[in-house]
């Protein structure tokens, strides 16, 4: 099957992605719940299949003056249009030649299920490959410190995919531990969240894939989600304009990563009575428009994990695209300042004295004084 190896991996080439391929026992370490077989039982191959992220998605975010791109380009479309893509053009072509291809849905397999298995003899609902993993079974790279997938070429620039098929093709080799992840800990120091540990302040995720042990840092989900999606003051404008004051410490934080989804989400799709003071119904407006019209919202931009990390590995030529003019930071790195050196505004703390702080000389006198000014 060397000959279809090569026609998939050529395809994918095409189609601007990568593929690796591992043949199914490099999952017999896999849990229940993450395990191929438990998608297709008489699946013999997986195939993970990359697609890159333009490095220049990251510009605006670099240079604090635009977002958008990163979440439409690096998220929404390269998740929902672009990768999916390929893995469907891959999949038909396996099928075109009789060989059942499942395409599988890159879901968050570290969901606990609560729904009941459908008869007694099988797991229970959503099984979900954890693509990383499956990606280094795959030899198509390493998962960094920062739990963060690096691919030969593009470093930590992709999404990954995954197809899983019932012909035996040739697996393509294990990429050494430390070729990629070089434990520079850029990653852990750039951290605006605070989210990857520095070595030793915790135990490590440890796993086997054949006989390689690969491991990573274990990376505090509640901090990293936080701070993603845009309850850190330390990255986002939009988070001081809408809530000033709003002072959640997030490198202390230790709220998980399932209530760390349920106060982001929820504030950015959020509404209150507008008012003089916040005349925008939308608890943080900018968040409620990049849901709206971008369809995802991803607002650190990934600064330690990826960016850093990429500064690194281009820095160092220990990945195949490195040959940029440009830095990856732009200007520099910027941050944010505390919220406790910003004044806050509100009623209460003095914003509108004349109207609701001072004595008001007209009291009663309707019409005369009193503000017209209607509320957006
Ligand atoms: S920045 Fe990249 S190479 Fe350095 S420790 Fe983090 S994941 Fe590894």
């Amino acid at each position: 099957m060397k000959d279809l190896k090569e026609r998939l991996k050529q395809a994918a080439r095409e189609l601007g992605g990568d593929i690796g391929i591992a043949d199914i026992g490099r999952f017999k370490n896999a849990p229940e719940m993450m395990h191929p077989k438990n998608i297709f039982p008489e699946c013999k191959s997986v195939i993970t299949v990359a697609a890159p992220f333009p490095r220049g998605a990251y510009r605006g975010i670099s240079e604090g003056t635009h977002w958008a791109n990163y979440t439409f380009y690096s998220y929404n479309r390269l998740n929902t249009l672009f990768r999916p893509l390929i893995t469907y053009e891959l999949a038909c072509m396996l099928e075109d030649l009789g060989h059942e291809a499942v395409p599988v849905y890159p879901a968050v397999p570290e969901r606990q299920s609560c729904k009941p298995p459908v008869s007694p003899d099988r797991p229970a609902p959503d099984v979900n490959i954890n693509v990383r993993i499956a990606g280094v079974a795959c030899g198509l790279g390493e998962i960094g410190w920062s739990k963060v997938f690096i691919h030969k070429k593009w470093g930590p620039r992709v999404r990954l995919g995954t197809i899983l098929t019932d012909i035996e093709l040739e697996p393509d080799p294990i990429v050494k531990p430390g070729t990629l992840c070089k434990r520079c800990m850029k990653c852990a120091k750039d951290c605006p969240g605070g989210a990857i540990p520095m070595p030793g302040e915790r135990e490590p995720i440890r796993i086997k894939i054949d006989d390689v042990q690969i491991e990573w840092g274990d990376v505090h989900m509640g901090r990293c989600t936080l701070t993603h999606h845009g309850l850190n003051h330390e990255v986002s404008p939009f988070l001081k304009k809408a809530l000033p004051g709003f002072d959640l410490d997030v490198r202390k934080s230790n709220v998980s990563e399932e209530v760390a989804y349920r106060m982001t989400y929820t504030l950015a799709q959020g509404k209150w009575i507008p008012s003089e003071e916040l005349p925008s119904d939308s608890i943080v407006p900018y968040y409620k428009q990049m849901l709206d019209h971008v369809g995802y919202f991803a607002v650190c931009g990934a600064k330690g994990c990826v960016r850093s990390c990429m500064e690194y590995q281009e820095k160092t030529r220990n990945i195949c695209q490195h040959k940029f003019k440009t830095p990856v930071f732009g200007k520099g790195k910027w941050r944010l300042k505390p919220p406790s050196e910003d004044s806050t505004g509100g009623i209460a703390e003095g914003k509108f004295p004349e109207k609701f702080n001072l004595p008001d000389t007209d009291a009663g006198t309707w019409g005369q004084g009193v503000s017209q000014r209607q509320c957006p």
